[in-house]
């Protein structure tokens, strides 16, 4: 089946917004054994119907995202409508489900939102739990302005990412899997390598992988992991998996579609255990990571961002002495610091940073991008503590720091130190 991917929105021509949606459908299409064949960005207006029309005989699925809000450049509904010749009629349940939605948020139906409640006539409704705009379905149907010939299956999407995701999810993969069945042959997984460089993981795994025969492989490095994607039959991905864990027993941690916090999290709450943090360099980014994840309340007791050197002293007991020695960046103070929040927090594991964000503040012996991570447990008489240099800028510096102290503690929870 050909699809086709229409993203609408002046901001993506204008450059202030990233056209995410084009990676992440191309990547949730592929195991529904589909790939966009042509993809075209658009600024909102009726250009949108024009884009349309072009697909007429030539797609067999239309994907447009963006657009269904209830601001006077969302128009892609009407045009969409419009183009297929159908009347727009107030629909009882997104009605419904739009009072509920405002009024859950104390939030009133204007004139603009109200517009959202109008569905072309012989549309799927997509149900929106996470926004207003519901999501269109259109099954083929002859178009009038095409010269009568079949509309593709036309399917309009939200804007935003927390409205299009599990839409797409939901309830889009399972119409789209009606059309194409169990393709089954080929699936696509990414194996997440954390505290390692790309080309230390690609010379380590390339031969092995490609001994699989018939695989395709990428490798795409973030702040602090490597991500390994194999696209395979479940057998080879299988193996895939087997020689990715042997080859990097420490380093490996998960083939899920999930960020090394969740995996953390799961850990603690699998061990009924919990976690407490002392943040300096970081301003509070580890705990905002764990935070992120369902289920966080469980395993994350308390976490103090201490910045100043008084907080250090104040919040964590750190002695005054002990900080003039040592400087604040240092072994013995992340050391101190794990200790006190594990002490204060009562937690089973304290995790603590200190480190210079840069650009300032750098010396020889320390150098702008140095970090000290600890981690204290109950269990255990001493802190480990992790000493990494990250010389980048400061937003660069506080992922590669909050990853090195998630997998520190993944690694305390899996036993590994
Ligand atoms: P809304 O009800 O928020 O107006 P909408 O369906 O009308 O939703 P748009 O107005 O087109 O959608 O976009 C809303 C927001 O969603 C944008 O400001 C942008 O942040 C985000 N967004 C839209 N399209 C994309 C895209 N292709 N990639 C990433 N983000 C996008
Ligand atoms: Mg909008």
């Amino acid at each position: 089946m050909r699809v086709e991917l229409i993203n609408t929105g002046t901001e993506l021509l204008l450059g202030s917004t990233v056209n995410t949606h084009l990676s992440w459908l191309g990547e949730n299409l592929f195991p529904l054994g589909l790939r966009i064949a042509r993809q075209l960005a658009i600024p909102d207006g009726d250009i949108i119907r024009h884009a349309l029309l072009e697909t007429m005989g030539r797609a067999d699925v239309v994907l447009v995202t963006g657009g269904l809000g209830p601001t006077s450049d969302d128009i892609t509904r009407e045009l969409t409508a419009e183009l297929l010749g159908l009347p727009l009629e107030e629909n009882a349940e997104v009605l419904a489900h739009i009072q509920r939605y405002l009024a859950s948020r104390k939030r009133e139906m204007n004139p603009h939102t109200h517009r959202q409640v109008m569905v072309p006539a012989g549309a799927t409704v997509l149900h929106n739990a996470y926004g207003t705009a519901p999501g269109l379905y259109f099954a083929p149907r002859p178009v009038a302005a095409a010269g009568g010939a079949l509309s593709p299956h036309i399917i309009l999407l939200p804007g935003p990412p927390r409205e299009l995701k599990p839409m797409f999810t939901d309830q889009v993969a399972p119409i789209l899997r009606s059309f194409t069945g169990d393709t089954g042959a080929k699936e696509m997984r990414s194996f997440k390598i954390a505290g390692l460089g790309e080309t230390q993981v690609s010379t380590t795994v390339e031969e092995p992988l490609l001994s699989l025969g018939d695989i395709e492989l990428g490798y795409c490095a973030r702040p602090g992991e490597v991500i390994v994607r194999v696209i395979g039959s479940r057998e080879q991905l299988a193996a895939a998996e087997s020689i990715i864990a042997a080859s990097f027993p420490e380093n490996y941690f998960t083939a899920e579609d999930v960020p090394l916090e969740h995996v953390a999290v799961d850990l603690l709450t699998r061990m009924g255990q919990t976690v407490s943090v002392a943040e300096s360099c970081t301003g509070g980014l580890v705990s905002h990571r764990i935070t992120n994840i369902p289920g966080a309340s469980h395993v994350l007791g308390r976490a103090f961002v201490t910045y100043a050197n008084e907080a250090k002293t104040d919040l964590l007991g750190v002695p005054v002495d002990m900080l003039a020695a040592h400087g604040a960046v240092s072994r013995e103070i992340a050391a101190a610091m794990a200790a006190g929040c594990l002490r204060t927090s009562g937690a089973d594991h304290a995790l603590a940073l200190t480190g210079i964000a840069g650009p300032g503040g750098g010396s020889p012996e320390k150098p702008t991008g140095t970090v000290f991570i600890a981690i204290a447990s109950k269990s255990r008489s001493e802190p480990v503590v992790e000493h990494h240099v990250y010389p980048t800028n400061r937003e660069g510096f506080k992922a590669m720091a909050s990853q090195a102290a998630l997998d520190l503690l993944r690694r305390r929870l899996s036993r590994m130190i």
